[in-house]
């Protein structure tokens, strides 16, 4: 039995005049007015509740997409039980009969699903068509693909018999249940998160943020219509807190698959180790947190693709990706020229809502998300330590619109160099060439982070110098590349330090943490 060889979904580029930009336009029309009553789905059930809370487009607040219903400790407890009921079914199946299920999925998003998750994804979360693309449409199908090829690997990999002896390994699933803790600013997350544990036999429960429902409702849909049997995955919107206090003290909990803040992270940590004399067996711990991303260019790098990594590294999907570039080193000599592709670059950055395709920049998720950056741009506004360079303005009237912001600071050390804004705002640090050396320090140093890091050189020995100087600072480490946009089977993802536990999403890695191997020995 061979799965398909899996290969990268091409991504659209809805440009104007194509029947895909048609197709997707009639889909943001429809689901703009849909006003849909989005239900949990426990046990293959759709719930709905008394409680309905509003969902609307961050870059419209005033216009209602429809409701969601939030749960309460009940339903988290018939989410628990409906996963291990699901468990004997699903962990008795063949691997080939899930991984098909997963296959299909990602066939149903490749073709009739396509324009719906993208349409949820540019309306809940305000991503433009070409961000929306390559996250809900094209990362998500890879994720799905890619990970079937890798569990196929997996079970490959047997150990040595002798005559007489007949040695396997079998791949069991974790014992209980996985809980899928998902964030807002990726589709693709979102249905990677309780998808990687159950195509390896495990059964889930997953709880989304309140932000990215809208999507996660359609990637729910398209699991069930793919075939995933009831209770395999368990989609609930219950408050975090509620959700934890049950889900941490259960004696079946298996592992958490979690991406979102270190702070967050930190706390179920520690929750999970409170209770760890509560469960069957150790948990399994997979999380990918915070990041503050660093581009450092050399002497010898070419300014204008310095400038064009600041720009599309710090503001696409307005710096809501835990990979952003938020803080930049760059050489005295080469500043001026950075700065005028800079400022060019920005000048044409069209911000708005997500229905005209010509805006590149959308809103921020919410208002607690605005808050927290607005109080960081006023707070660089009093300092002496630093001006604004680009931007700086901020509007909430319509939608959570932050302009791209660009700081210049004379203290390596300033706040925003070292702490997670998770928005459009990136810092840059000018640093005297001959102290080279001492800015890779710095930025080893400068922060508790180590997801992603660009360095920009031309000179090969300082490629190899700075990379090895580096070589802890980050997880995903581009060389003359903005430091987003991981591609699945090309660059796995993840970082250490106070980035997760750099379990590489979409991976061979990632996928072994869902199972607990039995060796088997038979003498015959
Ligand atoms: N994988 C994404 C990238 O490479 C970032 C994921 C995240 O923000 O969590 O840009």
């Amino acid at each position: 039995f061979n799965v398909p060889s899996p290969e990268n979904e091409p991504v659209k580029s809805y440009a104007p005049g194509s029947p895909e930009r048609a197709a997707l336009k009639s889909a943001i029309e429809e689901a703009r007015s849909a006003k849909i009553d989005i239900p949990m789905y426990i046990g293959g059930e759709e719930i709905t509740t008394e409680k309905k809370l509003p969902l609307s487009p961050p870059h419209d607040h005033q216009h209602l997409l429809g409701h969601f219903n939030e749960g309460d400790a009940g339903h988290v407890e018939q989410a628990i039980d409906a996963a291990l009921a699901a468990r004997e079914g699903w962990t008795k199946m063949s691997w080939e009969h899930r991984a098909s299920i997963f296959l299909k999925a990602a066939e149903l998003i490749a073709g009739p699903y396509r324009c719906k998750i993208n349409a949820a994804t540019m309306l809940g979360q305000s991503k433009n068509a070409y961000q929306a693309e390559i996250d809900s449409a094209c990362e998500l199908i890879d994720f799905l693909r890619f990970n079937v090829s890798y569990m196929a690997e997996i079970y490959k990999e047997q150990p040595q018999s002798s005559p007489g002896v007949w040695n396997r390994i079998e791949q069991r699933p974790l014992e209980g249940f996985i809980f899928a803790l998902t964030p807002f600013n990726f589709t693709a997350i979102a249905g990677n998160l309780p998808s990687a544990p159950a195509l390896m036999g495990n059964t889930v429960v997953w709880k989304p943020a309140y932000t990215q429902i809208y999507a996660a409702n359609v990637i729910m849909e398209v699991f069930k219509k793919a075939g995933l049997p009831d209770g395999v995955i368990n989609l609930i919107y219950v408050d975090g807190p509620v959700a934890g206090d049950i889900i941490f003290e259960h004696p079946d909990f298996a592992g958490l698959h979690f991406t979102g803040s270190t702070q967050v992270f930190q706390q179920l940590w520690k929750t999970i180790g409170e209770n760890i004399h509560k469960y069957k067996a150790y948990p399994r711990i997979v999380g990918e947190t915070g990041g503050k991303d660093f581009i450092v260019a050399h002497e010898s790098a070419y300014p204008q693709e310095v400038a064009t990594a600041i720009t599309r590294g710090a503001f696409e999907y307005q710096g809501q990706k835990c990979s952003a570039a938020s803080r930049a080193y760059i050489p005295s000599g080469m500043w001026d020229e950075v700065k005028k592709y800079i400022l060019n670059d920005v000048k044409d950055i069209n911000m708005g809502g997500v229905e005209d395709f010509s805006n590149f920049f959308n809103a921020v998720i919410d208002e607690k998300s605005f808050n927290k950056i607005a109080q960081y741009i006023d707070d660089a506004k009093e300092s002496d330590l630093v001006e604004i360079l680009v931007g700086g303005s901020y509007d909430k009237s319509e939608g959570y619109f932050i302009q791209p912001t660009i700081l210049l600071t004379k203290d390596p050390q300033y706040t925003t160099m070292c702490e997670e804004i998770f928005g459009p705002v990136i810092t840059i640090y000018v640093y005297q060439e001959e102290h080279f050396l001492e800015t890779l320090e710095l930025i080893d140093q400068t922060s508790p982070y180590a997801l992603t890091g660009a360095l920009f050189a031309t000179d090969r020995q300082v490629i190899e110098m700075a990379t090895n100087k580096l070589v802890n600072a980050a997880g995903n480490f581009y060389i003359n590349d903005k430091p987003t946009g991981a591609v699945v089977g090309q660059q796995p993802f993840g970082g250490a330090r106070g980035s997760g536990t750099n379990d590489k999403a979409g991976s061979m890695i990632n996928l072994l943490r869902w199972v607990s191997p039995r060796t088997i020995k038979e003498t015959l």
